[in-house]
């Protein structure tokens, strides 16, 4: 590597900063938040990327994105590819234009995914997809008008699912079999975010900030450098809020809660594990009735009692 990695070799040591350049991160959406996390992955060593985003850069956008106005109108992913090719010209960077949902084949190659899409029908869905190539996934999320934000590090079937942990963070989710027997998530707003204001870039990036701490964390996972954390999420307060009730955090405070696995979770309990996620696969997969047979999916679960929740 050139002079250019020379402090930063210095801080976190020359062997972590080769093992950070041979990982592989994956950010779906690269808004102000993901759009953050990727470019200071970059800027901290992390060497290899898939960005993908659907969605072009808008004048709106500029107050609160890495990338300006002389990125406009190109799309986000590419926007933010650019500007990691200005920090490291070495970087491998595969650019997706387009909604995840098409391009699941990148997650393959992945070392860990940060989810920085605001839509949680996506989020469920890239967790379902996680849980089936057992890829670990980075979860932030920015309160109304930046009040503070939470994160949390997703292990398949090691410690809570997204769906799991959403049901216990988030009030009011509520997870379901419809009558095709596909997973049904309530609390979605009719365009499928969750109703939210945006927040300033100061308050955005601290999540953010954190977010890309702890993500580099987890991929320094096995060198001597990686830290254990007292737990798996960690809720971060930008004003006085009411976190735990009847306790006010002061603002810019934080505090780590560990969120326990549901073994009832529709989407990784340990009943269904094995027959969901045969019965979600694409339909053109198709499932030997032995197949389904050897699932433990077996008649104590009746779909249409489930979607009458
Ligand atoms: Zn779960």
């Amino acid at each position: 590597m050139s002079n250019m990695w020379e402090r930063v070799g210095r801080l976190i040591g020359e062997d972590n900063l080769d093992h950070l350049a041979g990982k592989q991160v994956g950010v779906v959406g690269l808004g102000s938040g993901g759009g953050f996390v990727a470019l200071s992955l970059a800027m901290c060593g992390v060497g290899r990327f898939v960005l993908v985003d659907d969605d072009v850069l808008e004048r709106g956008n500029i107050t609160r994105h890495v990338a300006d106005l002389r990125s406009l109108g190109q799309n986000k992913a590419a926007a933010v590819a650019d500007l990691i090719w200005q920090r490291n010209p070495d970087a491998r960077i595969d650019v997706r234009a387009g909604a995840i949902e098409d391009h699941w084949d990148c997650l393959d190659a992945l070392d860990l995914l940060v989810v920085a899409v605001d839509n949680e029908q996506v989020k469920y869905a890239i967790n379902e997809k996680c849980l089936e190539k057992r890829l670990i996934a980075s979860y932030a999320g920015v309160y109304e008008r930046g009040e503070g934000g939470d994160h949390v590090i997703i292990k398949p079937y090691d410690g809570p699912c997204y769906a799991c942990w959403a049901a216990a963070t988030r009030e009011g989710v509520k997870i379901a079999m419809n009558s095709v027997g596909d997973l049904d998530y309530g609390m979605i707003g009719a365009d499928g975010t969750l109703a939210s204001e945006p927040g300033l870039w100061v308050n955005v990036t601290k999540v953010a900030g954190i977010q890309t701490d702890l993500v580099l964390n987890e991929l320094l996972r096995g060198t001597a450098a990686y830290v254990e954390m007292p737990a798996n999420t960690l809720i971060v307060s930008n004003i006085y809020l009411d976190i735990i009730e009847g306790a006010e955090s002061d603002p810019h405070t934080g505090i780590w809660i560990e969120i326990e696995r549901d073994p009832d979770c529709l989407a990784c309990g340990d009943r269904l594990q094995k027959g969901v996620s045969l019965l979600a696969r694409d339909e053109n997969d198709s499932i030997s009735l032995d197949e389904l047979a050897a699932s433990r999916l077996t008649t104590d679960i009746v779909f249409e009692e489930e979607a009458e929740d």
